[in-house]
């Protein structure tokens, strides 16, 4: 038995990696870390502090929200930050299994690259 990470029940998981009890708690977990992103990215376009917020703007573009002008004249020092953050990220634990690491490492060093090439231009 393992308990549902949205509502606390307790449910046999069909898979190691299972986290919800049901689809509509997969569901709502989505629409909630959905709506807090967007709610960062609006901070970040706002002028709000960077870091963090870049952070939840990459994750906002990886599933297909729109950003425009994300990432141009930002200093040297920002970017600096940004990827001692991006190398500072922890792997969420549900995506903590082998694959989900190799991927995970794999994102990340493609996110520090595309830094590390801003710095370089
Ligand atoms: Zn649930």
């Amino acid at each position: 038995m393992k308990a549902c990470i949205v509502c606390g029940k307790g449910f046999s998981p069909k898979n190691r990696k299972g986290v919800y009890c049901s689809a509509a708690c997969r569901q709502r977990d989505y629409r909630v870390k959905r709506a807090a992103e967007y709610a960062e990215y609006k901070r970040w376009k706002a002028g709000g502090v960077v870091g963090e917020e870049d952070t939840a703007v990459d994750r906002f573009k990886a599933r297909g929200g729109a950003v425009s002008g994300g990432g141009v004249g930002k200093s040297r020092e920002e970017i600096m930050a940004e990827i001692r953050a991006i190398r500072a990220e922890k792997i969420p634990p549900e995506r903590d299994t082998p694959l989900g690491r190799r991927v995970w490492k794999y994102e990340q060093d493609k996110r520090v690259a595309e830094l590390e090439a801003l710095l370089n231009s």
